[in-house]
């Protein structure tokens, strides 16, 4: 497992952050950045590339890409423009080893089309989500401290918005104590400062199906993670991570409270996002 998880922290493309908005960028940036890699690679020397990180790659790539003679750069750009249409891109290289694929094998959900070998060796030791669109195909485990606690109980107090569609609260609390941070970590060997974080579910039937879920997303080590906090700025502390969670009662949704009719919702979409649903 944490052979998966030192693979997993240093693959650029499907990198864990802490933040949610950039990592969404990076993954743009780095499905184009494959795209240009998918035009230029049979012009480059490809044993030395797979060493190469993306964004290394990337420029490259354009400053060859402009050396590249007319005719090539022609044919290029009549290739691409299939690539660009938002119909997921058909190809016959493989985005893995950036080569033509061997024994092709085409991902089910996604059509996605790469060599039975390095797709194969990506699912079991990257994470089992194609490395093009992202569409997962397994479930995905994160770097959660595995010390942690997730305790449940139950109040009566209803929620706004759920005064009459609830028999009352669902409390959770989760907790961990200070550790040292992992091979799977932003900075491992250095400590970090554990938390203590409540956060409330109607009690009805949607909110135990979203209890459900966040269980699953906990033993997956998906709820939180270590990095730098959004909110505080500190380093090495463990932060959620994508998951939103309603950790006040009250105050609506500008306050991380109740009322909030959406809430259940989105924060379904957001696990389903990480595989589990
Ligand atoms: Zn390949
Ligand atoms: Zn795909």
């Amino acid at each position: 497992m944490s052979d998966q998880r030192r693979t997993s922290s240093r693959t650029c493309v499907t990198k864990k952050t802490s933040l949610p908005t950039v990592t969404q960028n990076v993954r743009k940036t780095a499905n184009k950045s494959r795209k240009i890699n998918h035009q230029t690679s049979s012009d480059t020397n490809s044993a030395t590339r797979r060493h190469e990180s993306p964004d290394i790659q990337n420029s490259t790539k354009r400053t060859r890409l402009d050396s590249v003679n007319s005719n090539k750069l022609n044919h290029k750009k009549q290739k691409d423009v299939s690539y660009n249409d938002d119909t997921d891109d058909k190809i016959d290289r493989c985005a893995i080893c950036l080569d033509d694929c061997t024994e092709p094998k085409q991902l089910d959900k996604c059509t996605h089309i790469f060599c039975t070998a390095c797709i194969d060796q990506y699912f079991e030791t990257v994470k089992p989500q194609c490395p093009c669109c992202f569409t997962i195909y397994g479930e995905i485990r994160g770097n959660q401290p595995l010390n942690g606690t997730m305790t449940i109980d139950t109040s009566k107090h209803r929620l706004p918005g759920f005064e009459h569609d609830s028999r009352g609260t669902i409390r959770i609390v989760y907790h961990f104590p200070n550790g040292i941070q992992d091979e799977s970590h932003p900075n491992p060997g250095t400590p970090y400062h554990g938390t203590t974080r409540t956060a409330y579910l109607p009690e009805n039937r949607e909110g135990r199906h979203v209890l459900s879920l966040l269980q699953k997303a906990f033993e997956l080590q998906q709820i939180f993670t270590v990095g730098q906090s959004r909110t505080t700025g500190y380093d090495n502390v463990i932060t959620w991570n994508d998951i939103h969670h309603k950790t006040n009662v009250n105050g609506g949704m500008e306050n991380f409270g109740y009322p909030d009719k959406t809430y259940l919702n989105r924060v379904k979409q957001e696990l389903a996002a990480k595989g589990i649903k």
